[in-house]
């Protein structure tokens, strides 16, 4: 019999569970993982139990999502999530089932989840319970949908673009009959929303195959949720992106700047924008892809601090890990002055060599003092006098600057 070994709150939860007469197993994602070797991102818990009961057997819990049986239990400032089982009704539109069902039956539970390989659950009662054979397809290494995938995907379009991040994250094939069926209705990712296809898009960017983009290309996925991609691939460039990413550390930024890395900074911004990811995205991904765009690398040391203060300090080194990525692929290598580059950056980080405003011996204030300075002018001539100090670092000194200035 499969053995899972879960963290002991879990085991504590479900006992609980049970001993109050309710069924209760951990299901989906950590079933899959956790048979994988891998280690979970969250123990999901499934149980015959109301969310009322839930609430009244466990002390301290959260209404999460209370509208679909889900309430979060919080044992020493974990959150676990218990939702009861059910039954997707309806899909109205392919967005939202119309209404949930509570259900006493763990498989109709089950079978409404996406794929075979997340619709296990397990508890040391009663072992791996698996109606559809996730195993099998485990072992396979396939992705493939619980019951008539054309049915699946009428009923949530989403499915299709999970398909293929499950794909991405897992090294799998996609069924053909799942395939098939993703294909045909690929057009209708038309009606999901951007938030949920963003988080899909974003987990098959962090995983060990965003390679899979490629296939999602192929499938007409992209055409609705990623359109850039097909714009890469028109230009015969999507494989070479893909071999960026490839290179790049699992790192949000730095994956999702090689996207654009064709584009430019307003493309990226507005394609970001369009995708509902928050400002800090937004603002970090563009700038590093308008900074590989239009920057050349820097000669010498001064090029290098003018270089950290005009790309910017806080991604600086985000730019750099990008720029190993990106040479790496483009040139097949990354050159010896790309190298010297990082050394001197870290070198001048750490000997706090002058890069910013706020570095310098001087401020606004003096500049006013002097009686020479008024309004932007201030902002104009500390720019000034920052250059030269990047440029000479030896005259970040009171005297030496006001000198300068009262000549
Ligand atoms: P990850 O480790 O990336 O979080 P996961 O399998 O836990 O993967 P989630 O999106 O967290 O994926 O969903 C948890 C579980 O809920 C899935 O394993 C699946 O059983 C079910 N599920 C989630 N989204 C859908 C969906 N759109 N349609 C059907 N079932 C779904
Ligand atoms: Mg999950």
């Amino acid at each position: 019999m499969t053995k899972i070994k879960m963290p002991k709150n879990v085991a504590m939860i479900i006992n609980i569970l049970q001993k109050n007469g309710y069924e209760a197993y951990i299901v989906g994602g950590c079933v899959r993982d956790a048979i994988l070797n891998k280690e979970p991102n969250d123990w999901d818990i499934t149980t015959s139990a109301l969310p009322e009961d839930v609430k009244r057997i466990f002390h301290k819990t959260i209404d999460t999502g209370i509208q679909h049986g889900t309430v979060t239990v919080m044992i020493e400032k974990t959150g676990y999530e218990i939702t009861t089982y059910r039954i997707d009704g309806e899909y109205e539109d392919g967005r939202h089932p119309k209404d949930v069902l509570f259900t006493r039956n763990l498989v109709e539970d089950l079978k409404r989840r996406d794929f075979t390989i997340n619709a296990m659950a397990y508890n040391d009662k009663d072992g791996l319970v698996d109606e559809f054979d996730g195993i099998g397809d485990l072992e396979r290494k396939i992705i493939r949908c619980v019951g008539n995938p054309m049915d699946r995907f009428h009923e949530d379009a989403l499915r299709i673009l999970r398909a293929v991040r499950f794909a991405a994250n897992l090294g799998f094939d996609i069924d053909e009959d799942t395939k098939k069926a993703a294909a045909e209705l690929a057009p209708t990712l038309k009606k999901i929303s951007k938030e949920r296809i963003q988080t899909e898009l974003d987990k098959m960017f962090l995983s060990d195959h965003p390679e899979m983009l490629e296939e999602a290309c192929n499938l007409g996925i992209t055409r609705e949720v990623l359109a850039e991609a097909n714009h890469l691939k028109e230009q015969d460039k999507l494989t070479e992106v893909i071999e960026i990413m490839n290179q790049m550390e699992k790192n949000h930024y730095l994956r999702w700047a090689s996207v654009y890395i064709y584009s430019d900074k307003t493309r990226t911004q507005e394609a970001l924008k369009a995708l509902k990811f928050d400002n800090h995205t937004i603002d970090i991904c563009s700038r590093i892809v308008n900074a590989v765009n239009t920057r050349k690398l820097p000669q010498n040391r001064a090029e290098v601090r003018k270089d950290i203060y005009e790309v910017g300090q806080d991604i600086y080194e985000l730019y750099l890990k990008f720029l190993r990525g990106y040479l790496t692929v483009k040139n097949a290598d990354i050159s010896e002055r790309y190298c010297q580059i990082c050394e001197e950056y870290q070198d001048i980080i750490e000997k706090g060599e002058c890069i910013s405003l706020k570095q310098l011996c001087i401020n606004g204030k003096d500049l006013i003092q002097t009686g020479m300075f008024r309004g932007t002018a201030i902002g104009e001539e500390l720019n000034k006098l920052l250059y030269m100090v990047m440029e000479q670092p030896e005259l970040n000194q009171r005297e030496k600057l006001l000198e300068l200035i009262l000549k």
